[in-house]
């Protein structure tokens, strides 16, 4: 390792010394992320917004080929409107940021910067649903939104975070139900296959559920410290929000109707499970899948005869089937390496004159550090091999990890215990009494994080109150 290496891996906090500021080090160094000169409010930086682009481009494709379109709706709500539906603005009054003036003049009734977009949906639907023919009405929007968080943290809660929020209606609460589990799987999937994210799907107790939801799913990762983390909701709301807003249709038998509703979101917050799941001391790790640069190639003695010519014709060779990068900078090979790797690029191409005598090249992989010697003329079967390989392996330490850090539990003295001790997932069975759920957390520092669709039976008693158990639920500390 040469000096310049070491500098720069020195630069960051390993994950050992403190994680939550090895995380913040590595949103830095990593160039991603820019703080604003507004408190909790981050620049998203052109390799930030390059992973963001890259999760926006297959989602939208998924939703899509599931008969989703995109809308855009205002960013201000007025108040009568956020207010028409009780239980969604008291779950977020406390967030909620106001504009009260227009220029110079105060404005006659102040406006929510929108903290989601429930309300705007319905009152549009309001105006332009009329018969059942219509429906299913599927749609979704990116867009950033505004709450106004206490504390704040790159990614993971800002207080602008840029988003999708699907929001649809359907003739019948059964279409609803089944298009809330439809999205709840598609995130699913999308975050075990292309985030290598392994994730437990669930709904959220009462308490957790969404302000004005009948019901919430939600898929939970745990990151590498065993902390949980919310990556993706999607909410049924029955016909209520119909009901409040006025929403109506001309049924099959000429009746008017309320439609049933749903919405579903997922955040950039995901960027920062990426790098919670992933990441090792040297930096980021990316899912080949969302990564900026699946290759990046790093010339080594670029000064010979032949060699920077070799790389510019790889990096053209690659384009067709990877997104690759040629570091034609001068900056030393070694400094490429780690600047690289900080990055977080699934894999590093190596090519000097030793390598173009033998018609070969080095392929390093970001997670291991596992060198290939692979003869140039293989490049297109071994590169799509190794991304594969990263992918796979990246999915299955998450997966060990989690299951080395999640525990069972009987009594709230063998939760506290577990709590105080370890940091993972701890599942008990509960009785669905809210104050159980309540007490779990004054005692054991816990919240639910979901009652799993898969179910363990681990006794027939809630460890908190003694009384005969309904559900088992997985607890966590949160992010
Ligand atoms: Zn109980």
């Amino acid at each position: 390792m040469n000096t310049e290496k070491k500098k720069l891996v020195e630069a960051i906090t390993s994950q050992e010394e403190d994680f939550v500021q090895w995380y913040t080090d590595i949103c830095l160094k990593a160039e991603m992320v820019d703080y604003s000169s507004v408190k909790g409010f981050m620049v998203l930086r052109p390799y930030g917004q390059a992973i963001w682009e890259n999760i926006q481009a297959i989602l939208d494709k998924r939703f899509k080929a599931t008969g989703h379109e995109n809308v855009a709706m205002p960013v201000l709500i007025p108040e009568s409107l956020l207010k028409k539906e009780g239980e969604l603005v008291n779950g977020f009054a406390p967030e909620v940021a106001w504009v009260t003036m227009g220029g110079s003049e105060p404005l006659e009734e102040r406006l929510a910067v929108r903290p989601t977009s429930e309300t705007m949906f319905c009152d549009h639907w309001s105006h332009v649903l009329h018969s059942y023919r219509e429906l299913p009405m599927l749609y979704n929007q990116w867009c950033s939104v505004v709450r106004w968080e206490k504390t704040t943290r790159p990614f993971l809660r800002s207080r602008e975070f840029w988003w999708q929020e699907g929001h649809t209606i359907h003739e019948t609460a059964a279409e609803a139900e089944a298009e809330t589990e439809q999205q709840l799987n598609c995130y699913a999937d999308f975050a075990e296959k292309d985030l290598c994210i392994p994730v437990v799907k669930g709904r959220k107790t009462d308490k957790e559920k969404f302000a004005g939801a009948e019901a919430t799913y939600t898929i939970e990762g745990m990151m590498k410290d065993g902390k949980s983390l919310q990556c993706a909701t999607s909410h049924y709301f029955g016909d209520k929000f119909s009901r409040a807003y006025d929403v109506t249709f001309a049924g099959r038998d000429n009746k008017l109707q309320y439609p049933f509703q749903t919405s579903w979101g997922m955040t950039t917050r995901m960027i920062g499970a990426v790098i919670m799941t992933h990441g090792d001391d040297s930096g980021l790790i990316l899912p080949p899948a969302i990564a900026p640069y699946q290759v990046v190639i790093v010339p080594v003695a670029a000064h010979k005869p032949g060699v920077m010519e070799k790389a510019e014709e790889l990096r053209q060779r690659l384009s067709a089937f990877v997104r690759v990068k040629l570091d034609a900078s001068d900056n030393s090979p070694g400094w490429k390496f780690s600047q690289w790797e900080m990055k977080g690029v699934p894999l590093r191409l190596e090519i000097g004159p030793k390598d173009m005598e033998k018609n070969q090249c080095v392929l390093v992989r970001r997670d291991n550090r596992e060198k290939t010697f692979v003869s140039l003329d293989e490049l297109e079967t071994a590169i799509p091999r190794l991304l594969q390989e990263l992918a796979d392996s990246l999915y299955q330490n998450a997966l060990k990890n989690r299951e080395a850090h999640t525990y069972a539990a009987h009594t709230l003295d063998e939760v506290k215990e577990l709590s105080a001790t370890k940091s993972g997932f701890i599942k008990t069975m509960w009785c669905g009494d809210v104050a159980c759920e309540e007490k779990m957390k004054a005692e054991a520092g816990l919240s639910s994080r979901c009652m799993p669709f898969e179910q363990e039976n681990l006794g027939e008693v809630c460890p908190c109150c003694g009384r005969p158990a309904k559900t088992m639920v997985v607890w966590g500390k949160a992010y």
